[in-house]
């Protein structure tokens, strides 16, 4: 008893040293947060998204869905002029299927009428080019301690790997791109039965794309349909 009494006072010391030690250092600016607060103001004034929340505050029923990288010039609603309610959007830099976007789009393709799921990636993806990099370093071998950011880098690692991609050839970071879009949407049919089986009873088709940064194109790599995989 008398232990944790001391380690409950202990930890009430360390955590109150803790929060001076933050204070003492000057506070963050909140600069950001009210250029953010004021943007939102408009967005709450503008007509076309008042008609669109009043449309969707009760309820989604998205069609699409779009696993896009982080990255903030890949916004799907604004590359695919679609406003509230409309995409589903799981977004992770480097656009992989790990268990969160897996179990995410799945309950999505569960849940709603989705037709389309979209895995796009983009060019000059950093991610991307990162996963290349580590590669040539660590002799095309994923290795998990010499590096960091291995949650994002480390599906993509795989993905250039299983696409047996020279990662010192000119247009790796091209290849890797498309290897890695094609790698995440195997993912979804492989982690999620309910994406598999909605693929294959033609509920719904996965498309490949790439989005290039300059054009505002998304390029279809592929469609996946309970026919097949066409270019
Ligand atoms: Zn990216």
């Amino acid at each position: 008893m008398k232990s944790k009494l001391f380690l409950l006072l202990f930890m009430i010391v360390f955590s109150s040293n803790y929060v001076q030690a933050q204070s003492s250092s000057a506070c963050g600016s909140k600069d950001g947060w009210h250029s953010l607060q004021k943007a939102n103001k408009s967005f709450i004034k503008n007509p076309k998204y008042i008609k669109q929340r009043k449309k969707t505050a009760n309820g989604q029923n998205p069609a699409y869905v779009v696993l896009s990288c982080s990255d903030s010039r890949t916004p799907p609603e604004l590359i695919f002029n679609q406003g509230l309610g409309r995409i589903f959007c799981p977004r992770v830099a480097g656009n992989t299927a790990g268990d969160q976007v897996v179990d995410s789009i799945a309950f999505a393709v569960a849940t709603w009428d989705v037709t389309t799921i979209v895995v796009m990636g983009h060019e000059s993806c950093g991610a991307v080019e990162g996963a290349v990099d580590r590669l040539r370093v660590n002799g095309g071998v994923v290795d998990p301690d010499n590096g960091i950011f291995n949650a994002v880098l480390i599906p993509i690692e795989r993905a250039i790997i299983d696409a047996g991609i020279n990662v010192f050839a000119p247009n790796a970071v091209e290849l890797a791109t498309k290897a890695n879009v094609a790698y995440a949407a195997n993912q979804l049919v492989l982690k999620s039965p309910i994406i598999a089986s909605a693929l294959a009873s033609g509920q719904i088709i996965i498309v490949g794309s790439v989005y290039s940064l300059s054009s505002g194109k998304a390029h279809q790599l592929f469609v996946w349909s309970n026919c097949g995989i066409e270019p």
